[in-house]
């Protein structure tokens, strides 16, 4: 472990304050504390801010939801109001990790946490994301967990979180507050495709603070579900995995909303899927033609072919389930 300062923010002036002078933010630190250790990661100044008040969870006027960046992996999954309203996303978080880490990792985190990348988290490795311009150990060697779709010649690797799948099916936004005032997010547009860049992974600025994830109202009755599949049945990570949500009003699908994880650089939304569903009864081989589009673009590598195929049926199983035609 290298030498560093540690700072706690009183309140949001002095975090945003330490942040702009090159501070790194840490709250849960079950992401980052790990990657101090490995010294993947290096930062000069911690900045704990995880007395900020930002550990709510509201409703809001429109009847849609605000998670705050400090709650909780286990508040946010456990919260009433989640549960009920959008229960992809208390299941998405109830899949990841361990008890104990989701009881101290927390909304905002999860999503910044950053690849499992085994060559990433490997210092002697080449890596264009830890080190840019050393090359990506991943595309000649074992790359079985990586990514089929939003690859580049540069990255393969995946994002990790399931939340973030979920917030993707459901086009959340990210709420963020910087030296320049509050600005809003597309969730679409916060984590970026590694493309020649893959360093770059958010659209945050120097010294911005996630404040609040905002899932948008979306028509009732809404059944919602995560599905994750993976190598052991707990404390890993998603081989492939599906967001789905759909509104189904008249014995038609009205909405549909699907987003893919494990198989991305990015969560993966899927419009050719959500397209193949709207304005169509539920039968089980709509599921099955709709789930035909999951792997549209993929580009496997020569450990992950499998991949395609699975995602397909991922896919498929979870409309079915959520689509209440087990
Ligand atoms: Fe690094 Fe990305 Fe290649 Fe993994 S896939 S070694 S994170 S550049």
């Amino acid at each position: 472990m290298y030498p560093f300062s540690f700072t706690k923010a009183a309140n949001t002036r002095e975090a945003l304050n330490a942040g702009r002078s090159g501070g790194r933010y840490i709250a849960g630190g079950t992401t980052l504390v790990d990657l101090m250790r490995e010294t993947v990661e290096r930062p000069g100044t911690l900045v704990d801010i995880s007395g900020l008040p930002l550990g709510e969870v509201t409703v809001t006027e429109r009847g849609g939801l605000r998670i705050g960046a400090l709650v909780s992996m286990s508040e946010a999954a456990a919260h009433p109001t989640v549960r009920t309203l959008y229960s992809v996303v208390s299941e998405a978080l109830e899949l990841s990790a361990s008890a104990q880490l989701r009881n101290m990792a927390t909304i905002g985190g999860n999503i910044m946490q950053r690849t499992r990348c085994t060559y990433f988290r490997d210092v002697t490795a080449d890596c264009n994301k830890r080190e840019p311009g050393s090359g990506c150990a991943a595309l000649r060697g074992h790359n079985r967990t990586h990514a089929i779709l939003g690859t580049s010649d540069d990255c393969v690797a995946t994002h990790p979180s399931d939340v973030a799948v979920a917030f993707a099916a459901l086009e959340a936004s990210v709420h963020l507050l910087g030296p320049d005032g509050e600005r809003r997010v597309p969730f679409s547009d916060f984590l970026l495709k590694p493309g020649d860049t893959p360093n770059r992974e958010h659209a945050l600025k120097q010294g911005e603070l996630i404040t609040t994830v905002e899932i948008p109202p979306l028509p009732r009755p809404l059944r919602s579900g995560y599905l994750k599949v993976r190598d052991r049945q707990s404390y890993e990570f998603a081989l492939t995995s599906a967001a789905v949500a759909l509104h189904v009003r008249g014995g038609v699908i009205r909405e549909a909303r699907v987003a893919v994880g494990g198989v991305g650089t990015v969560p993966w939304k899927l419009p050719a899927v959500e397209q193949a569903l709207i304005g169509v009864r539920p039968s089980d081989r709509l599921w099955a033609e709709a789930a035909r589009h999951a792997a549209d673009g993929a580009r496997p590598l020569q450990h992950n072919r499998f991949k395609v195929e699975l995602l397909q049926r991922t896919v498929e199983r979870q409309l079915r389930v959520v689509g209440g035609m087990k």
